[in-house]
Order: C-alpha cells, then structure tokens, then sequence
C-alpha cells in the first residue's frame, strides 16, 4: 500500500516536472510571441461599433478582494462583410476597482452614447459576482483586424505587456522544484524503508546471535565434572558430598563451590543471560525444589554453573541433588559483533 502510494507520488512529481518542461519546450519562442503580438499595432483599421461594455467581476475566493474584467461587444466591416468582435485589446483588462475600469473604458465610450446603465448584484450574498453592463448607441470606435484573418479583430492593437522571460519561466521556476521534491521525497521514503528493514534485520539478526550465546553453553551430567559424589540412599542418584568440587574440563583444575553462591562478579550480563537462558532460571521454568549455583573455575576462569534439585527428606534435612553442570564458552569475536 505504502509502496503504491510512493510510486503514484513518484510518478506524479516526475509527470509535473516533464510536462512543464514539454510545454516550455513545445511553445512559440518569446521572439516568435514578442514579433506575433507587435504585428498587431500594424494591423488595418476600420470604423466600427461598440455596441456593449461588462463589467464583469470574479467571485471571491476568502478574504481576497474580488476583481472585474472587461468584456465587449462591437460590429464592424471589411470588404464588404460583417464581423462580430468580442476583444478589446491582447490582453485582458482587469482591476479590483469598477471605478478604475470604468475610466480606462472612457476612451471608447462617451457618456452621450450610454442607452442603459445595468447593474447585476445579488445582494446580501456577497460571493456572488457583479456585473455592470453599459449599452450604447451609435458608439463609433477604430478597430484593428488582421489583415490574414479579419475575424481576428482588436480596438487596442498595442502591446502594453510584452512577454518576458521571467513570466514565461515563472511557472517552471514553481513547477519543477515541486515535482522535483516529490520525487525526491518519495525517492528517500523508499530508503527510510530499505533503512527500517536492514534495522529489522540486524534486530533479527541480533537475536539469532543471543541464541548462538544460548548455544556457547555446554551441557554435561554431574559425574564428569563434579567430584566426590554419593551414592543417594534414599533415591539410588547422586547426591553433592558436605564440600562440593567442580574439576574442570579445560585446564583440570579443582574448585571448592557452595551450592548457595549465585552469579559471581565475574559474570558479566551475556554469561548470565547466556545461563538462565540455558537453564530456565529467571523464566520460573525451574521448580520450587531447583536450585542453582554460579562460580568461576579457580585456575582459568570459566564460568559454570550448577543446577541441582533439593529435596526435603524428613522435617528440615535437606538433600542436594546435582542435575547438570553448565560450563561457559566464550562465543567467538565474529558472533559477538550482533
Ligand atoms: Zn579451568
């Protein structure tokens, strides 16, 4: 679902990035614009009528102030044909002010060919446009149509807004750093998850090295460690004698051990971990009746750990009864890297 949604908002920046640089790439040159929308001043004239002015406002979008624009209506002929034209110069004459418009209409229209006056207002309902139209009567005006198409009429055939360069690439200059951005965004969202998979990974494999922890414990029975075991009367096993000792199995040295002492400081918190994993101690896996032991062996320091089963055999006489020897083997450097 989330890779989806990326690869739509990768696509979507990509397609706003390439389409504006289409459109930039496929439109006529700002000389080409320039020439085309000059020529109009050397256009043709003729008389013509200005039949209707509007002034038409655009609805208000919240707090900003609503505008008008101007819209006309004029006849005019050309070898001997009639023509309808509806634009008034090359570009659209708008302003926020009526008043304004108005007096920048005053050069085609006199007050004396005004017939009617009409306001449109929907009142109390300010959202709704304006419009204010002016119908005239006998309004002469010059019109200026091309000469190639005369369809193609202006009553203002200057250009007072020649294009430039920095409102020809203005919308590049916003529309490609979004798409841009998209991408990116949608680029380095990809590595946040390729990020918080390899974070899942060493997770994982960071567990897998706490079992190989687990595993560095090795297991033996009681007899092939511990000395000095008895015959158990009671239950035909093996019970600890009055002073247990652990020989061990890598350098052979003998150690005297209390069966009360647990977690020595030399234990560090892997070893601990590594024997109650091990052991089940810590997990309440062992009975009441378990119990365990920790030392270190006296000569090389391997840590082991004892785990034995005590057994109330008449009113406080308690007996001891070794089940394993657990001994510590320190992982290799390579694991312990997780
Ligand atoms: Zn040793």
């Amino acid at each position: 679902m989330r890779a989806l949604f990326l690869s739509v908002f990768f696509i979507l920046g990509l397609l706003l990035v390439s389409l504006s640089t289409w459109n930039f790439i496929s439109s006529p040159s700002l000389e080409e614009e320039r020439n085309q929308r000059a020529g109009a001043a050397a256009w043709p004239s003729v008389q013509g009528t200005l039949r209707e002015v509007h002034f038409q406002q655009v609805a208000q979008v919240g707090k900003t102030p609503g505008y008008y624009y101007v819209e006309v209506g004029y006849g005019y002929r050309v070898d001997g044909q009639d023509y309808q034209g509806d634009r008034l110069a090359l570009d659209r004459l708008d302003n926020p002010a009526l008043e304004v418009l108005e007096a920048s209409m005053g050069r085609f229209v006199s007050p004396e060919h005004v017939l009617r006056r009409v306001v449109t207002e929907h009142s109390g309902m300010t959202m709704l446009p304006k419009k204010v139209s002016l119908y005239l009567r006998e309004q002469a005006v010059t019109v200026y149509y091309d000469p190639k198409n005369p369809r193609s009429a202006l009553l203002d055939p200057l250009d007072h807004h020649p294009p430039n360069l920095l409102e020809r690439i203005a919308p590049l200059l916003v529309l490609i750093p979004i798409g841009i951005v998209m991408m990116v965004a949608a680029y380095l969202n990809w590595g946040e998850r390729e990020a918080s998979v390899l974070a899942w990974a060493s997770r994982r494999s960071k567990k897998q090295s706490n079992i190989a922890v687990a595993e560095n414990i090795q297991t033996y029975p009681p007899e092939e460690c511990l000395l000095d075991l008895a015959t158990d009367q009671w239950g035909g096993g093996m019970v600890f004698p009055a002073k247990p000792v652990y020989r061990c199995r890598r350098c052979g040295a003998v150690t005297a051990f209390g069966l009360r002492a647990k977690e020595p400081p030399e234990f560090s918190y892997a070893i601990r971990k590594a024997f109650d994993r091990a052991s089940g101690a810590g997990q309440a896996a062992l009975s009441l009746e378990s119990e365990y032991c920790d030392f270190v062996c006296a000569k090389c320091g391997q840590p082991v750990r004892v785990l034995y089963r005590t057994h109330e055999f008449a009113m406080s006489c308690y007996r001891h009864l070794p089940e394993q020897v657990l001994v510590y083997e320190p992982p290799p450097l390579t694991v312990r890297a997780g």
